[in-house]
Parts: structure tokens; sequence; C-alpha cells
């Protein structure tokens, strides 16, 4: 994907080639104070900004390297370039939208209502998506991979991320760059992980445009609900009914477990109500140093 820089730097910075040195400088300064990372909560889009600003002053406040800037753009002009028109890009496919601390999205309004146009050539950071996954409570509670399938901006192979097929604007991304396509990925489920848990895979979500970084995806855990375990904490608790003459005269009885089964000891005159203890048994603890324990309580059958 190396392309030669195109990147607008007079853009960038509200600048015409006339703008004065001082006045340069002031605008310089007003961007990187309004998108430095400290005043952005660390975003990384701001980041990325910031850095483009820093390397826009970087150019055009040198005599030198901004003739040279301006020689190799003369050139550039003379290649074909795709068409304006910008895609919606606020419509990103979402899922559920607001969590609280990855809410990064809120920063490209200021930007897209400067008053100069933002450079379609600049590098854009891809969209972090949020979703649910629905995960078994035997995986949440021991860990374990799904398969998870969603939809997320892709470059797009016909032009190669381009957005331009010869002269003409990409007929299947038309000029985006980027597609949307469905991805499956094998999402790793942290051992003990807890429900509403908020999973983080770095550049998963939607790719870059011009080189800029991919984005993120954030996966919050919904624990589905499970026939026979209840998870309190990091134990679980198993409902088993036993018959009459089983809770009076006790015996064995094989039972299930997170991942198998076991076999236990029912003992004589057992109640309704009654406890037996699995030692370890339960859900991970620490990310799976420990587990909690396995908690059969039973019920018996009316005669
Ligand atoms: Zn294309």
């Amino acid at each position: 994907m190396a392309q030669p820089t195109t990147r607008n730097y007079y853009k960038i910075l509200g600048v015409t080639q006339k703008t004065s040195k001082a006045d340069l400088k002031k605008k310089y300064r007003e961007l990187a104070k309004k998108y430095h990372p400290d005043t952005n909560s660390g975003s990384k889009q701001a980041e990325d900004k910031f850095k483009i600003i820093s390397e826009a002053y970087e150019v055009l406040s040198n005599a030198k390297k901004r003739k040279a800037y301006d020689r190799e753009r003369s050139y550039q002009k003379r290649a074909p370039r795709r068409p304006k028109g910008q895609p919606n890009w606020n419509n990103p496919p979402s899922g559920f939208g607001k969590d609280p601390g990855s809410n990064q999205q809120g920063y490209e309004e200021p930007f897209a209502q400067e008053p100069e146009p933002v450079d379609p050539d600049m590098p854009t950071s891809g969209f972090d998506l949020q979703f649910m996954v629905d995960v078994p409570l035997p995986v949440a509670a021991l860990g374990g991979t799904i398969p998870y399938n969603y939809e997320k901006y892709v470059r797009c192979e016909e032009c190669e991320g381009t957005g331009t097929q010869g002269s003409d604007e990409c007929l299947v991304c038309q000029g985006k760059q980027l597609i949307v396509r469905s991805v499956t990925l094998d999402v790793k489920i942290p051992p003990g992980v807890a429900d509403q848990y908020t999973l983080a895979f770095i550049k998963e979500g939607g790719e870059g445009r011009n080189g800029g970084p991919p984005g993120e995806l954030f996966l919050k855990v919904c624990v589905q609900p499970h026939p026979k375990f209840k998870r309190i904490k990091n134990d679980i608790i198993h409902e088993v009914t036993i018959s009459a003459k089983l809770a009076e005269e006790g015996g064995s009885l094989e039972v299930e477990t997170l991942n198998g089964t076991t076999t236990i000891q029912v003992e004589e005159e057992t109640l309704v109500g009654e406890e037996l203890r699995i030692l370890g048994e339960g859900a991970a603890i620490n990310w799976g140093k420990k587990r909690g324990d396995l908690i059969i309580k039973f019920n018996i059958e009316e005669e």
C-alpha cells in the first residue's frame, strides 16, 4: 500500500500559499492546542490528527522542506485524482453504541465542521465497533473460544483501497476505498469473565483510510442463562432432583459439572434444599488461577 504523500498540508492547517509565516504559526498553534492528546483524554484519533498537523507545520514552516513539498505536489496535480464527494462516514455499522470509556467517535464532529474542508487524502483511523457477544455459561466460567461474526469496513480489494480504477471512481466501493464485509473472528473468552464485562480486541475494528490505523472492537459479554447451572460469583449452583428412595436410603449419583460429569454420594435422609459442595468445580477465579465450587442442591421427587 505504499503511496506517495498526497496530503495537502495547506488545507490541513487551513492556510494558503500566501499566508504569512506569523499567521501560519498562529494557525498551527490553534490546531495543535485543539487536538493535543492531553486535551483529548488520550483519544487515538486526536493523536493521529495532532501528528499530521505537526507534520504539516514542520514542512510548511521550513523554507527548504516547503519548496521540495511544493514541487512534489505540482507533479502530483497532473496525475488523475478521484472525484470529490464525501461518503457518509458518520454511519458505520454499529452495535450497542454507548459504552462509557470507549466513545471516541464524537471526535469526528468538530473536525468535519471546520470551515476548510477536510483533506480526503488525510489518513483517518478506522471506526471503533461495539457489539454484544452471547457466551454460554460454561464458556464464561471456564474460558474458551467463540467464533464471532460481525460486519466492518475492510479495504476494497477491487481498487486495492485507492477508491479509483484508472481515472474513474471504483464502482465497487464508490470511491470510499472501503467496503462493508462480514468477518468472523475467533474470540477468546477469558476464564471466569463476568457478565457485562467488555472485552477489547485491538485493531479488529473498521479499517482506516489512507493508511490510517484500524479501529478497535469492543465486545460486551452477555452470559446466556443455562438450563441447569446458575452462577453466583464464582460458585455454580446445580439443582438436582432425586428420587424419594435415594433421598431416604442414600447412594451414588452421577451429576453434570461445567465440563463433564462426576459421581457424588447422596447421604441417607437427605432433605429438600440440602446442599453438597464439590470443591474446585466452579467458575474460574483470577482468570483461571483458582476455581470456585460446584454446589449441588437437592430437590426430591414427590411420590
Ligand atoms: Zn474500490
